[in-house]
């Protein structure tokens, strides 16, 4: 029987936790505001002639991840428009980044894997949409729109699910060290997509026909939804099917992705260069002051707990998976014997874990 092995892509947004908005000054408070079209202005709304301005804060903060991530910080980088027409996007483009992103070519090791990164750049989100079943109407809460997201485009270097959720865990850990991002996905505020081929051994890697997987709320879903797709793939290839080039959604209740619409072609959506944005440049002694600007990272953390402590991976897995409670361990620590705290600590976590 042939053997295929799956190619696995990952794109990740994240919505980053600036004070404003990404070109305009409205509030970035999607996530506290439960009143709809609070924060909103003639920019975010898509208003004739009103001008976007660009929130620094947001460039630093995809910088910064992109310097967690070991990628290459361009000199140079630009907006583009990226046309489609939305109900939740007026203006009939969205400002994205297209062949000059602020963030190029790093890599995550997950395991002994190392993922490679292709690119981060930085894009503005969209309004909102809720659909009311009872009357058939549509509402759109314009909140959401202009929050700056940024988007992490993987290489295909990923080979099962759960790697896949590994990435995307040891990912979520990074954006909240960093403080750029609260990346909790049940809420939306990081949103992954999968992208899976397989190919046939012997064959050339990359020669597998390409699913779109989305709506991957958890991390399980990430893993569920990509065992579910190489395994459904798998089955079709076998039967001698041809696999159609399309996006898939993930059902979490019925735990099968199913098919959302086939690529015909590729899109076009007519990138330009956004002409209200002037390009942005970037110094070397900026760039000097962004590297020495980031905190400890999980992965340095972790290893220096174990070298200073004694303590076993797991522990120091556990310790620094949290941010908080890594601080608030270290914080205990100049008080009492480090070794015993650190057994005391882990005993009452572990059983106040259970108690959850
Ligand atoms: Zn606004």
């Amino acid at each position: 029987m042939a053997k295929y092995i799956p190619v696995i892509g990952m794109e990740i947004h994240a919505e980053l936790k600036t004070q404003s908005k990404m070109f305009c000054s409205c509030l970035n408070e999607s996530e506290f505001q439960k009143e709809p079209n609070i924060h909103i202005c003639p920019v975010c709304t898509g208003q004739p002639g009103a001008l976007p301005t660009t929130n620094k804060q947001a460039i630093l903060f995809v910088q910064k991840v992109g310097v967690a991530l070991h990628c290459r910080i361009n000199d140079w980088s630009k907006f583009d428009r990226k046309n489609y027409f939305y109900p939740d996007l007026p203006k009939g483009y969205q400002i994205s980044q297209y062949d000059k992103p602020l963030v190029e070519m790093g890599y995550l090791d997950i395991d002994d894997a190392r993922i490679g990164i292709t690119r981060i750049h930085m894009e503005e989100d969209t309004a909102k949409s809720q659909h009311i079943q009872e009357t058939g109407e549509t509402l759109i809460d314009f909140n959401r729109s202009g929050l700056p997201l940024m988007e992490l485009v993987t290489e295909p270097d990923i080979t099962s699910g759960e790697q896949a959720k590994k990435f995307c865990q040891k990912l979520q850990r990074i954006l909240r060290y960093l403080n750029v991002s609260y990346a909790d996905m049940e809420k939306g505020q990081m949103r992954c997509e999968a992208n899976i081929s397989l190919y046939q051994e012997g064959e050339a890697r990359l020669s597998g026909t390409k699913v779109e997987v989305k709506n991957l709320n958890s991390f399980r879903s990430v893993e569920r939804a990509i065992v579910y797709e190489i395994e459904r793939q798998t089955q079709a290839l076998e039967h001698g099917e041809k696999i159609a080039q399309e996006t898939r959604g993930w059902n979490d209740v019925q735990q099968k992705t199913i098919s959302q619409r086939i690529k015909e072609s590729a899109h076009d959506y007519r990138y330009f260069p956004e002409p209200d944005i002037p390009p942005m440049e970037f110094s070397l002694e900026y760039k000097e002051i962004l590297q020495k600007s980031l905190p400890e990272l999980p992965e340095e953390k972790k290893r220096r707990f174990i070298e200073q402590m004694s303590l076993t991976d797991e522990q120091a897995e556990i310790l620094t998976n949290d941010k908080d409670l890594a601080s608030y361990f270290e914080n205990s620590m100049s008080e009492l014997d480090e070794k015993i705290l650190s057994k005391e600590f882990l005993g009452d976590y572990q059983k106040a874990k259970k108690r959850l």
